[in-house]
């Protein structure tokens, strides 16, 4: 089962990624996780990445397919994977197609978690990561059980520096500007679904899983 998940930033497609590579046994691929632990890793794509996240902007599209691509053609892939955050422009999109076709393979649903922009700052602002393993929480709808500590690996938890109202607000422009386009374009595909990612984070998952089954 090859998945994508698509919505603006903080509509909650990390917290039902994560959720849905747990119940059916394929990696969760998110491209935000992989520059920020490249960034945490002082690499060379890490430094690059970095001056364009903290901004609010895409990271090129040049730095992401290839590194998609690879991962994708990785053995634990062989089963179907959540891509979560990628592709975020249409060249994105269509050159994970092309790469796809060229394996005989294809993606079988694109899965939209939709949150109107109103939401979205409050989603942000409330959200933390912890900085050891990753692990997502908001302080009001998935708190860790103590504050500032996450329950996975005992790690401390961060506001991240792209979550900050003004660099949220720019993100959301740049998603309804290049990220947005990909809703027709998977529409058009015959894949698009649509999960209502407003409601409760369990009631979301039931939502995805009648789309997926059992
Ligand atoms: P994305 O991966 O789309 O950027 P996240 O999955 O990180 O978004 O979710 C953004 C924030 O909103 C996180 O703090 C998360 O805990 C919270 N969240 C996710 N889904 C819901 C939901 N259905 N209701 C309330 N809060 C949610
Ligand atoms: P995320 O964790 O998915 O919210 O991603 C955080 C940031 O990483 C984004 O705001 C972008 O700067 C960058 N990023 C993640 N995925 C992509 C992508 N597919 N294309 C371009 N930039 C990306």
């Amino acid at each position: 089962m090859k998945i994508i998940m698509l919505g603006a930033p903080g509509a909650g497609k990390g917290t039902q990624a994560k959720k849905i590579a747990e119940k059916y046994s394929i990696p969760h691929i998110s491209t935000g996780d992989i520059f920020r632990a490249n960034i945490k890793n002082g690499t060379e794509l890490g430094q690059k990445a970095k001056t364009y996240m903290d901004q609010g902007l895409l990271v090129p599209d040049e730095l992401v397919v290839d590194l998609v691509v690879d991962r994708v053609n990785q053995d634990d892939c062989v089963n179907g994977y959540v891509l979560d955050g990628f592709p975020r422009t249409i060249p994105q999109a269509e050159a994970l197609d092309k790469a796809l076709k060229e394996l005989g393979q294809k993606i079988d649903y694109a899965i939209n978690v939709e949150v109107p922009d109103e939401n979205i700052v409050n989603r942000m602002s409330g959200r933390r990561a912890c900085v050891d393993c990753g692990a997502t929480y908001h302080i009001a709808y998935a708190p860790t059980s103590k504050e500032g500590i996450c329950d996975k690996c005992g790690g401390g938890l961060i506001l991240r520096d792209d979550d900050k109202p003004e660099t949220v607000l720019k993100r959301l422009g740049v998603y309804h500007e290049q990220t947005q386009p990909l809703i027709d374009y998977y529409t058009e595909a015959g894949i698009l679904k649509e999960v209502d990612g407003t409601i409760d984070i369990n009631d979301v998952f039931a939502e995805i899983v009648k789309i997926l089954g059992e």
